[in-house]
């Protein structure tokens, strides 16, 4: 600090406007602070100064209540009694996330169960699953957020599922809770095949009698933000975190996810060898996910997307069909770089000849690259989700972003990135729509499967027309986001 008290604005700049606690050690997670550097591209948006507020009192409560606290050794013996009596309340609460799924699932349900927490001044504890050590750094300063190995009921959580008696839905749905019986835990299944008990969870009711369950123990593998701002009990205190709306992931996952210092190298080394001398970075981001009963998408048929998609939209110029001009000026020709990721090399092997084999119309010189083509999904192998995070953070270095539907590999990097992208079209019979693809409306997530009913009404009312920030998705009509 300065004499008169003030961070420097350069230290401020890397820990994103005060988003970031100060103070923490540096070299043994260098994305924590040099992540700013790279990202300096970014038109930045400013947390709010509650927010701010918030991360820190969060901090301090998650130093009181972390593992092996006192106050956690205490309220774990709850669990391991199975006994709990309500009127004498905990001083700590406990979200306990679940890890499943690939990365992109992992990190948007992982920021979903912080906010959650914030918002009912619970504490997030990470199950470290096979490698979230390895990707990624401790957020919160002195207490670690992964879930001890020796935490009493950690080998239930391969059986919890929709069936589970101890799912909150299926407590609901045989009355084996209420406000004088409440259990130390409930299992909330918020998976994508929540069924109409479980949903209940997005209840005002609910959450009243949820309050007093000392742990909740997640399982999801979707961002259920959007559904919590459409819950009077959380909308206040949404509304005073979040004035802009649809930046929530873009603060909370800068927030929480810093890559290991491994990851960092793949990052930075990439970077700087292929990309930052680059005018502008086009990041296209090809996810092939096939509709039942369809298959795959042919690789023509996405190429066509692409290129239809960055013509309209004036992302990449156009090739020239005419002889190529030997044009030996000196003077300084633009350089686009295109940055592609995906599990399979046909999408950049083509574009990259069809830029090799053609002059562009502009006289431009395009680069293609493409980090990885790993085939098949490894959600278990450690070096395949280092990579997998080290190019969705490479996507969101991008000035502009081409992303599929339905991906949240893709959501993950346009929310880092603060990035509105454009989606390509997810059509039904695999004929190139006109447009090819679409703007999205936010940089926010997709939440793909939100509830159905409306709590214990009985009239279905359409939820993305009841408050003009939560709409519904541009790759998905049933789905819900944030704008
Ligand atoms: P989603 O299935 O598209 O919603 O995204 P997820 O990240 O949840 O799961 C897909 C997983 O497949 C990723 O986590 C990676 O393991 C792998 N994957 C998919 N696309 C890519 C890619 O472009 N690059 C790399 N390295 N891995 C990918």
């Amino acid at each position: 600090k300065d004499q008169a008290g003030q961070v420097p604005m350069d230290d401020n700049k890397r820990l994103l406007g005060g988003l970031l606690p100060q103070g923490m050690e540096k070299d043994s997670c260098l994305s924590r602070y040099q992540m700013a550097l790279y990202r300096k591209r970014l038109q930045r948006k400013y947390p709010s100064s509650y927010l701010i507020s918030r991360l820190r009192s969060y901090e301090a409560t998650h130093k009181r209540c972390g593992p092996y606290t006192e106050s956690y050794n205490r309220t774990l013996e709850y669990l391991k009694s199975g006994q709990y009596n309500s009127t004498s309340p905990t001083d700590c609460n406990y979200i306990v996330w679940i890890s499943l799924s690939g990365l992109g699932n992992k990190m948007l349900t992982i920021a979903s169960a912080f906010l959650y927490a914030l918002l009912t001044n619970r504490v997030l504890l990470v199950d470290p699953g096979e490698n979230i050590p390895d990707l990624f750094c401790e957020p919160f300063p002195e207490v670690s957020w992964l879930l001890p190995p020796d935490f009493p009921i950690i080998d239930k959580f391969d059986t919890f599922n929709l069936t589970s008696p101890d799912s909150y839905g299926n407590m609901l749905r045989h009355s084996v809770v209420s406000n004088s019986t409440v259990p130390p835990y409930v299992y909330l299944n918020l998976l994508h095949d929540l069924d109409d008990h479980d949903e209940l969870f997005f209840c005002d009711q609910e959450q009243s009698l949820l309050h007093k369950v000392p742990w909740l123990i997640l399982k999801s593998n979707n961002y259920f933000v959007p559904s919590l701002f459409l819950m009077q009990s959380f909308e206040e205190e949404l509304n005073n975190l979040f004035p802009d709306e649809g930046s929530v992931f873009h603060f909370l996952g800068q927030y929480l996810f810093h890559p290991t210092n491994t990851v960092w190298g793949l990052i930075t080394r990439f970077y700087e060898a292929y990309l930052a001398r680059a005018d502008e970075i086009i990041g296209i981001q090809v996810r092939i996910i096939g509709i039942v009963g369809k298959g795959p998408e042919p690789l023509k048929y996405v190429v066509d997307q692409i290129v239809g998609c960055a013509r309209n939209e004036n992302l990449l110029p156009e090739i020239s069909e005419k002889k190529p001009i030997i044009n030996p000026s000196k003077q300084h020709k633009t350089m686009k770089a295109v940055l592609i990721t995906s599990l399979s090399a046909g999408y950049f092997e083509t574009l990259r000849d069809m830029y090799w084999t053609h002059q562009t119309a502009t006289g431009e010189i395009i680069e293609v690259y493409q980090p990885s083509h790993e085939e098949n999904q490894h959600t278990e192998n450690e070096m395949h989700n280092m990579k997998a995070l080290a190019e969705i953070n490479l996507l969101s270095l991008s000035d502009k972003l081409i992303t599929s539907p339905w991906s949240t590999f893709g959501y993950v990097a346009q929310s880092l990135g603060g990035l509105r992208p454009w989606i390509l079209v997810k059509s039904d019979n695999q004929t190139l729509t006109d447009p090819p693809c679409s703007r999205a409306a936010s940089m926010d997530p997709c939440f793909h499967t939100p509830p159905n009913g409306n709590c214990r009404e009985k009239n279905w009312v359409d939820k993305g027309k009841i408050v003009p920030h939560v709409q519904h998705c541009e790759d998905r009509s049933w789905g819900l986001k944030l704008v």
